[in-house]
């Protein structure tokens, strides 16, 4: 069971406040206030007649963060958590990620409240159609611009960018994540599992431990934690545990995650880690999806749904180094205690960013009508990812505090010193 959505928000507004006392501005209410709160907040019933003839009011939301550095940017997702508290804790967390990678951007989330399993591709168009109709004078290329998040992928991104070029003309820079052929960029569906692996290589560069034949546990095997599995499986670690709703699967010697990865993604013969157990070698199945979080491993990835980890569970974290592949996915009191143990939590805005940091080369490419290679973007992924970790590091050196401390100083700083240059 996660943690209520309250505590999440609790646990955002605390790394905030620590941000706020580093940079020596916890008395500024007014600023506090600003930087907390987003600038908009959008709900939208969706309509939608039914193959039986009934029709289902749906409801979208965007939350607009903040734009002090650029438009507002981030996912869209279908789930049935969605709602407006969930897309304002996540639309600031994009604007943290996006000041930490010193992306042109602020922050943005939004979605759309359903299990997206339950709709025909045909609704589903729809749906994505009618939000755009409802929400196209707030969203833009240099407005607000929506990427893939839960539930949704380049089929959604394509679907908007096809509505709002309807009203405005052949805008591909609306959406990231899009098809390749309507002016996507290579390498965006697999950038933020990269990401994940890329950051997780480093990290345990910094900590002292070897990544040739660690451990590692994945709680989630969607596109993030089935992407950093591969990776981190070529760079010599074994992923002995991972998960996805419906249960969880394990192997000592390691799981052969390219074989799972066929089966699920490439074949799509099974939809769950559990059934590929009938064709790969495992020691354990279980029903329980949490279980990759309590492994007994060097690292563990949560890439699944925020506020997992909670102080009811997280004395069963027996990890040393957690990567936050999710975002949000440990509780502020969970974060604590992690740290009191002396293990190692890097945070979702730098772990997870190699998404967002491609999404903007895509916008780039779309906005100069240009297209890039895949090695490329993922050079400059790499670039623009070990720009901000070593700035992390310099000041996580400075301050002697933990990698979430270092990376919300510097996100907070920037956000707040181009507010303060363009003036209220
Ligand atoms: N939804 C992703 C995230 O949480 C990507 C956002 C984007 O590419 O704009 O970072």
């Amino acid at each position: 069971m996660e943690a209520s959505i309250s505590t999440i928000h609790e646990s955002l507004e605390g790394y905030l406040d620590k941000a706020f006392e580093m940079l020596g501005c916890a008395e500024d209410s007014r600023l506090k206030v600003l930087l907390k709160n987003p600038d908009r907040r959008i709900e939208v019933e969706i309509p939608l007649i039914r193959e039986n003839g009934q029709m289902t009011v749906l409801h979208g939301y965007r939350v607009q963060h903040n734009s002090a550095r650029g438009p507002f940017k981030g996912g869209l997702r279908y789930h049935p958590s969605v709602d407006l508290e969930h897309s304002e804790i996540l639309a600031s967390l994009m604007t943290w990620k996006s000041a930490l990678l010193n992306l042109p951007y602020g922050g943005g989330k939004g979605g759309i409240q359903l299990n997206p399993k339950d709709f025909k591709p045909q609704e589903l168009e729809v749906i994505t159609k009618r939000y755009v109709e409802k929400m196209h004078m707030l969203i833009g290329p240099r407005i607000d611009i929506p990427a893939p998040d839960m539930g949704t992928g380049e089929r959604e991104m394509s679907w908007i960018v096809d509505a709002y070029s309807k009203i405005y003309g052949h805008q591909p820079a609306v959406a990231t994540g899009k098809n390749v052929q309507l002016g996507g960029i290579e390498g965006r569906r697999e950038a933020t599992g990269r990401g994940v692996a890329t950051v997780t290589a480093w990290a345990t560069e910094e900590e002292g431990i070897s990544l040739e034949n660690a451990t590692v546990a994945i709680q989630g095997f969607g596109n993030v934690g089935s992407e950093a599995a591969l990776h981190l499986k070529d760079m010599g670690a074994r992923i002995v545990s991972v998960s996805d709703v419906r249960g969880a699967i394990s192997r000592r010697e390691g799981l052969d995650v390219k074989q799972l990865v066929k089966f699920l993604y490439e074949r799509r013969e099974y939809d769950s880690v559990v059934d590929c157990a009938r064709e790969i070698a495992c020691d354990s199945v279980s029903e329980n999806s949490e279980a990759p979080l309590f492994h007994e491993v060097d690292i563990l990835i949560p890439a699944a749904l925020e506020g997992v980890i909670h102080s009811d569970n997280v004395d069963q974290v027996k990890a040393r180094l957690i990567v936050e592949g999710a975002n949000s996915p440990i509780t502020l009191q969970a974060d604590r205690s992690l740290d009191a143990k002396g293990k190692v939590v890097i945070p979702d805005i730098m772990a997870n960013a190699g998404g967002v940091t491609v999404s903007y080369f895509e916008w780039c490419q779309n906005l100069q009508g240009l297209q890039w290679e895949r090695d490329q973007v993922y050079l400059e992924l790499d670039r623009w990812l070990k720009r901000a970790w070593d700035q992390l590091i310099k000041v996580k050196k400075k301050f002697k505090c933990s990698y979430r401390e270092a990376a919300y100083y510097i996100a907070v700083d920037r956000v707040k010193s181009v507010m303060e240059m363009r003036g209220f």
